[in-house]
């Protein structure tokens, strides 16, 4: 089926056109210039510049992938989670468009449609490199792990279209959250992934030794016994211990070294995420890892993923980052599996749900 996908969840407007799993068309606009100054996203900027960016990516998706509204099969737009204002303008669009049209439409899952990607042909390769069948399906179970500015969860994926489970999630930041809020410590630039990323080439990641959260056996537990949070996720104590650091620095009057505390700030966060995503998957039957976020694009988490992931005989798909990132091209993937799998569309009477759980894959 020709789908068209709309995403605004956050500061990315995307519309992408997928024909059954062929990518034909990624366009996006982001609005995190205008959110620099404030060091993350301001959400009533985010939605105005949905508003204004959305008709031209529209058109730039169209024009790319040489097709008319009229010819489309279905329309498929994120409805949750997200920041409500954000999602309203990428929903109230996508009504619009299905009602002047009389076109299905699907109102889907975010992050369910980041693990859609792994269904995609893109500049003649497969993004799963063929590990996954046209349902989205892994023959030995898939896994994925989402880190971006707004999420860190681990899913057990056993059907993109009706199967999809939480394993672990962050109890407090996200992860790139983390990096921003660091970076700002650090005096270093918005977003604060790539500005720590890069300072931290040139530092000792054992340089300080910062916490790891909900890590130590009173959250993990054992395999037989397993704690409450053996697979979550805590960021908000490293921040804090970060601080501590460059307080600490400051009152000493002497000057502060970024690149050691970004290194060792990074090992940090990947270390956990590294191990409790291969634990989950292992612990699990998750042979396959697909990995999705902004901070997805991170050097060390990348060596740090394949190494392990390859430890434990787990096989690790990186989609290339422009679908890792927020985009059109998840939504228009998911929304034609859902096609071709013979859901039900939502049809035009739903709203947006910032706190739609992963288990909902599409509205009804
Ligand atoms: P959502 O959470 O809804 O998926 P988002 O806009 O918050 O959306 P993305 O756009 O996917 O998230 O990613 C942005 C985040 O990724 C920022 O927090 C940024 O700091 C982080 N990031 C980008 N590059 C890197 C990197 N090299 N290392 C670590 N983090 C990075
Ligand atoms: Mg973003
Ligand atoms: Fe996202």
């Amino acid at each position: 089926p020709l789908v068209l996908g709309i995403e605004t969840s956050c500061d990315e407007t995307g519309v992408g056109i997928v024909r059954g799993r062929d990518l034909l068309a990624n366009t996006v606009s982001s609005s995190m210039d205008e959110h620099v100054r404030f060091g993350g996203v301001i959400p009533e900027i985010a939605s105005r510049a949905h508003l204004e960016a959305f008709v031209p990516t529209l058109e730039q998706a169209l024009e790319t992938a040489g097709v008319t509204l009229e010819e489309l099969d279905a329309i498929a737009v994120t409805a949750g989670p997200g920041l409500a204002g954000a999602l309203m303008v990428g929903v109230s669009a996508a009504k619009a468009l299905a009602l002047a049209t009389g076109k299905p439409l699907y109102g889907i899952n975010h992050l369910v449609a980041h693990v859609s990607v792994g269904l995609l042909h893109h500049d003649g390769a497969a993004v799963a490199g063929g590990l996954l069948d046209a349902d989205g399906r892994a023959a030995d179970g898939l896994g994925a792990l989402l880190v971006s500015g707004g999420h860190t969860e681990i899913l057990r994926v056993g059907d993109l279209a009706a199967d999809v489970a939480l394993l672990g999630a962050t109890i407090d930041d996200a992860a790139g959250e983390a990096y921003d809020k660091v970076a700002r410590l650090l005096g270093l630039s918005y977003p604060g992934g790539p500005a720590i990323d890069a300072a931290a080439q040139g530092g000792d990641p054992a340089a300080f030794r910062f916490p790891r959260g909900l890590s130590n056996a009173k959250y993990m537990g054992s395999a037989e016994e397993p704690g409450k949070h053996r697979y979550d996720f805590s960021f908000s104590g490293l921040k804090t211990a970060v601080a501590r650091v460059v307080e600490a620095y400051e009152a000493e009057g002497e000057e502060i070294p970024v690149a050691d505390i970004a290194a060792s700030f990074q090992e940090s966060v990947v270390d956990v995420i590294t191990r409790k995503a291969v634990l989950a998957a292992t612990e699990n039957g998750l042979n396959t890892l697909l990995l999705g976020g902004g901070v997805a694009a991170n050097s060390r988490l990348r060596e740090l993923a394949e190494e392990r992931c390859a430890e434990h005989g787990i096989r690790l798909v990186v989609p290339p980052l422009s679908l890792c990132t927020d985009n059109g091209a998840m939504v228009a993937a998911l929304g034609a599996r859902l096609v071709s799998g013979g859901i039900a569309p939502t049809g035009l009477e739903f709203a947006a749900d910032p706190g739609l759980p992963v288990t909902q894959v599409s509205l009804r």
